[in-house]
Parts: structure tokens; sequence; C-alpha cells
């Protein structure tokens, strides 16, 4: 029997996380928030998760075992990482509600077949190609015009298995450095600015979605979020109405994170989605009606979703490697709000913590 879909789980149950990063721990305390208790499954040991979980699985995400165990003892599944096997959805999917479920993972995971999806739902991409050789870089230099950035369709984040090729001569040392990986080239976009909106689908399909913010990147990484972005004018909603079509078309249940470029000319290009939390909704932790973890917890346990407006303006940055050693200062700070992952290891660029700064009352709303 398929589990039951349609009934909300009740305090005291379980969600189960696959992953053990910070997105999970600070799900599994927002979970605890709400009287449930969490359970990571993860392949490594003492994880940021898994530090502040109830229950702790330690296994491969091919290990069926171990996956059937886990369902077993969880009330319902969703993930915080999207590079999971989409086989190991589909063993959960049969055992316990999966949210999101497997089809959703699937579009996330391959940056072509994304691309696709997210052009049937209307959104705007960047100009692409696929490419399965250096030949095929030095044609989208051709085509595209230069210079391109070449991506790996699977495995990328935070700009790992990205490379910028300016010439056609620096083509076959790009594809060595991919990897020889299966890509895309992307024509360059010289964006005004990059935005992301973050919606919740609940179980009986309502949507709610956060506000656009504005994303700061520096070397690929993630550094500041302003939120919500000031004058995006007609943007803001036709951002979140796109994430909101691309939740109905995946019949997804749980929260969708899709990344935009604004260019100058006043459109969107929709660049990256991810069925999960998302770094650049850490702001909604300290200035949002409800935080996008405890809006994940409520549209995986089937309860009603929380309200996303802001309640400030905020601005989010993010603390990569040894930066978090500056903990003394940012917590004598008493307009920082700040939120640590509990990693030992501060190798340069990790993602160690993060801190909030509320930085004024929201302006009209419907300004944008
Ligand atoms: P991604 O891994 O696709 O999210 O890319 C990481 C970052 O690289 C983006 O947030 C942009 O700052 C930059 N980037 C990615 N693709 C493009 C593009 N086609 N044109 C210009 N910049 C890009």
């Amino acid at each position: 029997m398929p589990p039951k879909t349609d009934i909300p789980i009740p305090p005291g149950g379980v969600i189960g996380i696959l992953g053990g990063g910070q997105l999970g721990r600070m799900t599994g305390l927002a979970a605890g928030r709400l009287g449930y208790s969490a359970h990571i499954f993860a392949p490594e040991a003492d994880t940021p998760a898994g530090q502040v979980a109830a229950a702790v699985t330690q296994a491969k995400y091919t290990d069926t075992a171990a996956l059937k165990a886990f369902a077993a003892s969880v009330d319902a599944v969703t993930l915080e990482f999207e590079n999971v096997p989409v086989s190991a959805l589909e063993t959960l999917a049969a055992l316990v509600p999966m949210r999101p479920g497997a089809a959703c993972l699937a579009a996330a995971q391959d940056r072509l077949v994304e691309k696709h999806f997210l052009e049937s739902v209307g959104a705007g991409v960047a100009p692409y190609q696929v490419v399965d050789s250096a030949d095929d870089i030095r044609r989208a230099l051709q085509s595209l015009g230069t210079p391109v950035i070449v991506k790996t369709r699977r495995f990328g984040y935070d700009g790992k298995g990205q490379v910028r090729v300016e010439t056609a001569d620096e083509a076959d040392a790009a594809w060595r450095d991919l990897g020889e990986a299966p890509s895309i080239a992307e024509g360059f976009i010289a964006f005004e600015r990059e935005i992301s909106v973050i919606a919740a689908r609940d179980i009986h399909g309502r949507t709610a979605a956060y506000p656009p913010v504005e994303n700061i990147h520096e070397n690929h990484i993630l550094r500041t979020t302003l939120a919500p972005a000031q004058n995006l004018g007609p943007l803001a909603a036709e951002a979140e109405a796109m994430a909101m079509r691309a939740m109905d078309a995946l019949d997804m249940v749980g929260l969708l994170a899709v990344e935009m470029f604004v260019t100058p000319n006043g459109r969107l290009l929709a660049n990256e989605m991810a069925p999960r939390p998302h770094n650049s909704g850490h702001w909604t932790m300290d200035a949002a009606a409800t935080c996008q973890f405890e809006q994940l917890t409520r549209a995986v346990m089937g309860l009603p979703l929380g309200d996303p407006s802001p309640t400030a303006m905020a601005e989010m940055h993010n603390l990569l490697g040894d930066e978090a050693d500056s903990w003394p200062e940012l917590l004598a700070d008493p307009g920082v709000a700040l939120h640590l992952y509990g990693k030992a290891e501060a190798r340069p660029g990790r993602k160690m913590g993060h801190w909030n700064r509320r930085t004024g009352p929201v302006p009209n709303s419907n300004g944008g």
C-alpha cells in the first residue's frame, strides 16, 4: 500500500531528512520548535544536522536496507541536498510520504533537464548548448559569443564544475578541468543583478512565496542577501509566479528556490533551481513571519503553510572559512543574529555560519 498522503502528521511525529548539512540542521531545529523530532540520513559521520537530531542513520544513499529501516522510523521524508540518487527517493516513496518526490529531484539534478523544464513552464533562460567535447566548447563560442560559461550537467555547486572560457585556445584545458563530464555551455549574461525566490507548496497544492531577494556572489559563492529585493517593479510578482508554476508542474510538496538574473533590459532569466531550503532564504529566520525551515516542515508534515511576509528589511551575510572566528564580535553586536553550523574544520570558502541583521521597516510592499 502506498503511504497515505493527505493527512497532517501531528506534533510528536518524526521528520526524516536526507542529507546532513546546515540546511538539515536548521530544518531539524525548526521542526523541533513545532514538537517534531528529526532523523537524519547521511553517509558522513558527525554532521551539522546529525549533531542536533534525535536520531541518525549513517549509511550510503544506495543502501536499500538502511533506507527501508529509515522509512519505518519516520512519518515523512524530505531532503536538504540534491545529489541524492533518484532511486533512493523512489525506494522511500513506496513506504512513506516523500516530499519533494523523485520527479522534482530529477528535474533539478541535471542542468540540461532543468533548462528544458524551466522553459516548459515559461521561464526565460540564458542561451545554451549541450557540450560533450572540447569541439563543442569551440562551437559554443561561435554560436553563443564570448565568453561562455561551461557547467557540468551534474554535481556542480558554489562554482565547482564551472569554467569561464574566453577563446577557442582555452577549450581543451576547460574540457579537461571539467573532467570531460557531460556539460552545457551558456552565453554570458551581463546581468544587472541576481535575485532568487523561494516558494512553498503544501499537500493540497496551496502555494506561498517569499518576496524575491537580491544576492551578491563572490567567487561563485553567495556572500550577501538583501531582503526583500528593492525596486523590482512587476518583476517581483513575475518571479514569484514562475516559482509557483514550476511547483505546480511538478506537483511538488516542499520548497523550491529559483535563482534568476535580471538583465539590463529588465527581463528575468532563470538560472538554477533547488527543491529544498536555500542559502538565500536564511534571512527569513530573523525577518519573516515564518522562516523557510518552518515552512518546509509545515509542508512536509501536511500542516497549513505559514505567512511568508517579511517583518523587516534584512541582510544576511555568510561566514566563510575562518570568518566564523569573529563570533565573539558578532555576538557582542545587539543587531546581529548569529547562526553557526557546528562544523569543526574551517576550510577556505566553506560555509561555517551566517548572520542576519534587520535593517529597517518593510517599505510599502506593493512598491516591489
Ligand atoms: P550557478 O552555479 O549556475 O548558480 O552559477 C554561479 C554563479 O556564476 C551565478 O550566481 C552567477 O553569478 C555566475 N554565472 C553563472 N552562469 C552565468 C552566466 N550564464 N552568465 C553570467 N554569469 C553567470
